[in-house]
């Protein structure tokens, strides 16, 4: 299964090369970051657009966040090879800016494939932009943490593990709400 799912995942990444998505972005940024980690996950964690060290490596959550995320993903008992992780912009935005709503448009229907590809059962969103895509209309301060179910896939919103990086509240938080990653995985 993973093969073919390698190979999908492969062909995706040359269709956003030869589609010419977001040309402006391709050309400020050093490479394509389409995703890491295990293809037959059952947990997919969607960022917000690759930054500095992501744009050099080619892959998501290698920079401070990462680590961050890291750390979580060990309190929660899971490694990087357990999951998939990516973004919902697979380019670096210049000087880490916010990812244009053109830009996260543009996007959209290769983050669907993405998906379609990997058939996750949870798919856990980090930050606002992520949540925005799966759970249109939600408040994050309202909604995080508290998992809900829609077309048979389970989305979890989580704040933005940057976010919470220099915010001792935060931090705690979304660290109680990874946690309940384990127990929702036992349920489905
Ligand atoms: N922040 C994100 O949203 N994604 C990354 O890959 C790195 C930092």
């Amino acid at each position: 299964m993973s093969a073919k799912k390698e190979a999908a995942l492969n062909q995706l990444a040359a269709d956003i090369v030869k589609d010419n998505v977001c040309p402006e972005l391709a050309q400020s940024a050093k490479q394509l970051v389409m995703g890491d980690g295990n293809v037959d996950a059952d947990v997919v964690f969607i960022g917000e657009a690759p930054g500095k060290k992501e744009d050099e490596t080619g892959k998501p959550f290698v920079g401070a966040a990462g680590k961050f995320l890291d750390e979580m993903l060990a309190e929660a008992g899971l490694e990087r090879s357990d999951v998939y992780i990516t973004n919902i912009v697979k380019y670096r935005p210049p000087n880490n800016r916010d990812p244009l709503p053109a830009e996260k448009e543009a996007f959209n229907p290769y983050l669907d494939k993405q998906l379609a590809i990997i058939e996750p059962k949870i798919i856990v969103t980090l930050g606002r932009h992520s949540m925005e895509h799966f759970l249109p209309g939600m408040r994050i301060s309202e909604v995080h943490g508290q998992p809900r179910r829609k077309k048979g896939i389970v989305y979890l919103p989580l704040y933005h593990p940057a976010a919470a990086l220099y915010n001792g509240g935060l931090r705690s938080t979304l660290i109680d709400d990874f946690k309940k990653i384990p127990a929702i995985l036992k349920l489905i």
